[in-house]
C-alpha cells in the first residue's frame, strides 16, 4: 500500500513559502527583486513582513494567482485593487467617482462586476484590502515617528 498517494498530488512540485514552508495556496506572494529562483511567500508571512537573506519587506512582489483572470476576462489584478481602492475612497454605492477614480471601467462596469465578484467573496476582498494596508502601513511608518506606549490610558 503506497501511503503517499493518499496526500493527492505529488507535493515536491508544489510551491513552498519560504518564511514557514507551507505549501502555497493561491493567492500568494512572489517578490519581483529576489531571483533567480523565485523567492514565494504565503499571505501569511507576507502580511508580517518576513524578511530573508537578501529578501526585504519592502522588495516589490507580484501576487501569484491563476484566480484573477478567471474572476471576469478582461480585469486585471491592478483592476481589481483599484476597484476595492475606489470603492473605500468613495464609498460604496459612489459608483460615478469609483469609475472616475478607476478611469479604465465604466460606472456600471464598476458596479457589476463588484456586485458579482466581492459582495459575494469576502474572503477574496479582504485578502486584496489586507494587502493593500500592508503597503499603506508601509509608507505610513516611514513618515509618522514611532509613538511610544507610556499612555496610561491604554490600559484601561
Ligand atoms: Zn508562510
Ligand atoms: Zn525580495
Amino acid at each position: 500500500m503506497d501511503r503517499l498517494a493518499s496526500f493527492g498530488n505529488d507535493p515536491s512540485d508544489k510551491p513552498r513559502c519560504r518564511g514557514c514552508s507551507s505549501n502555497l495556496v493561491e493567492p500568494y506572494i512572489k517578490c519581483a527583486e529576489c531571483g533567480p529562483s523565485p523567492f514565494l511567500l504565503c499571505l501569511q508571512c507576507f502580511t508580517r513582513g518576513f524578511e530573508f537573506k537578501k529578501h526585504e519587506s519592502d522588495h516589490k512582489y507580484e501576487i501569484m494567482t491563476s484566480d484573477f483572470p478567471v474572476l471576469e476576462p478582461g480585469w486585471t489584478a491592478q483592476e481589481e485593487m483599484a476597484l476595492l481602492e475606489a470603492v473605500m475612497d468613495c464609498g460604496f454605492g459612489n459608483w460615478q467617482d469609483v469609475a472616475y477614480q478607476m478611469r479604465t471601467k465604466s460606472k456600471e462596469e464598476c458596479e457589476a462586476h463588484y456586485m458579482k465578484n466581492f459582495i459575494n467573496n469576502p474572503l477574496f476582498s479582504s485578502t486584496l484590502l489586507n494587502l493593500r494596508q500592508k503597503e499603506e502601513a508601509r509608507t505610513a511608518d516611514t513618515a509618522i515617528p514611532f509613538k511610544p506606549t507610556d499612555d496610561p490610558q491604554a490600559h484601561l
